[in-house]
């Protein structure tokens, strides 16, 4: 609706997970720490919402991908086979006027400083590296020198011969993980978009060389489609194709799908065809043989890998940017409020349905605690005991929960309750017993 083209529309979002307990600033009390940024009690259901949508997406729901989970301390050596200690730099100038730091490739055509508005006032660029050092052990030695993975698919790369020894999974086949990621951003920024520690959901689709082509465009596709069915309208997502001078050193094609933020069209996911890089790559630098061997055709090959690699904390942010709506509902005087409204997929909405008790009185609370406790083995439960029933929905609608369950005195009696939904707000009768499924059915799974 109207929230859709709201100027004021990041903000809003921003406020209401900072006021609701969906993200909050890191370090908040010490002022914060630029850039980082803390899920809070619902923020984490979110987003893990999102993680497993992907996981079922991309693992439980197909018999070609695995899962992994590799430490994020790396020999030093993956990050010079990758080319990342050689290239994963952004070009870094200064203003020579405020001081201010930028990507030259962020700056605007004006050529004016975006802080200050000073004219020709930036040094020459220097590339800055992103990856973030450490030193592992006690002595603070070039040779201690580690780094915090920048992204997560080397950790797959440099496992895929024990996954596919241990799997026995032929070409084509897949890896799949989720896990945490550090670049040090010369310019962090809008909100959780652009963060130094962010989480990603990588999975490398390893293919004979010749199908290459072929699975890059069914995952481009695929990736598509999954934004699209957890509820980002068609309108807010686009699929780019990387011009030829734009593709990263290992790659022969790249598709980001992109998602329309609030300020224009940003990453939410990149899917590249590696080709055989990382492979031959790791195999140089660790002497190991990472080729296949296909039986059937008696042939060995390096397989071609096609990457999607998506970021949590991005998909998260689109998913509750979409979901931001305003609306009128009926207050209990018989008037119309405005409510804000968080059109979440029931998947990824935090809380699946509030238990909520038409009063605080003693026979209808342990009522609704009773009912809660039935229901929390099968869906993420809320109870909520305070306050008028229609600010407790107002509450319940802004943070996305799909469904309210009612008990009133009549539950007493009749052994019912009344679910109430949050996108049509219309309200049914429904036996106690019948909940669970009654609530299944509803929510979609
Ligand atoms: P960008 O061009 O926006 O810096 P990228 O092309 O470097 O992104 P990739 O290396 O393709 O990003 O990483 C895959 C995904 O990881 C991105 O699509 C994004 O969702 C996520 N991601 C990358 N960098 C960040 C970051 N600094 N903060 C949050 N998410 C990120």
């Amino acid at each position: 609706m109207a929230a859709a083209n709201d100027p004021k529309l990041m903000d809003r979002v921003v406020n209401l997970t900072k006021r609701r307990g969906l993200v909050f600033p890191s370090s908040d009390i010490y002022g914060g720490f630029r850039s980082t940024w803390d899920y809070g009690p619902l923020g984490v259901l979110l987003k893990r919402n999102v993680k497993d949508a992907w996981w079922r997406a991309m693992v439980q729901l197909r018999d070609d991908i695995v899962g992994l989970d590799a430490a994020i301390l790396m020999a030093p050596k993956v990050w010079e086979a990758s080319g990342h200690v050689a290239t994963f730099t952004d070009p870094l100038v200064d203003c020579k006027h405020c001081k201010e730091r930028f990507r030259e490739d962020q700056l605007p055509a004006s050529g004016a400083c975006p802080n200050c508005g000073a004219k020709d006032s930036f040094t020459p660029a220097r590339q800055f590296n992103l990856m973030f050092k450490t030193h592992v052990g006690p002595i603070e030695d070039d040779a201690s020198v580690a780094y915090l993975r920048p992204e997560t698919a080397q950790g797959i790369f440099v496992n895929f011969k024990n996954v596919q020894t241990a799997t026995r999974k032929k070409p084509p086949f897949g890896i799949a993980q989720i896990g945490k990621s550090f670049r040090n951003e010369i310019t962090p920024g809008n909100f959780v978009f652009r963060t130094r520690e962010f989480e990603q959901m990588e999975m490398e689709y390893f293919v004979p060389p010749d199908q290459s082509a072929k699975w890059f465009e069914y995952w481009v596709n695929e990736r598509y489609n999954w934004y699209r069915d957890l509820g980002i309208p068609a309108d807010k997502l686009r699929i780019r194709p990387h011009d030829p001078d734009e593709l990263s050193h290992y790659s022969i094609g790249t598709s980001d799908i992109e998602f329309r933020y609030p300020w224009g069209w940003g990453e939410l996911e990149g899917i590249a065809q590696r080709t055989d890089f990382d492979l031959t790559q790791h195999a140089k630098f660790s002497g190991e043989d990472l080729s296949y061997y296909d039986q059937e055709n008696d042939e060995r090959y390096i397989p071609y890998v096609i990457e999607p690699a998506a970021g949590a904390d991005r998909a998260t942010l689109a998913f509750l940017l979409s979901a931001y709506d305003e609306d009128e509902a009926p207050t209990g005087e018989g008037k119309v409020e405005k409510r804000t409204v968080l059109r979440l997929d029931p998947r990824l909405a935090p809380i699946s349905a509030a238990v909520l008790p038409l009063s605080k009185n003693e026979k209808l609370t342990p009522l609704a605690q009773e009912i809660a406790g039935s229901l929390r083995p099968h869906f993420f439960i809320d109870v909520d005991l305070a306050g008028a029933i229609g600010r407790r929905y107002r509450r319940q609608d802004e943070v996305g929960t799909p469904l309210c369950v009612t008990i009133d005195f009549e539950s007493l009696d009749d052994n019912a309750v009344t679910i109430r939904e949050r996108d049509s707000m219309s309200q049914e009768r429904v036996p106690i017993d019948q909940l669970v499924p009654e609530l299944h059915t509803r929510l979609g799974f």
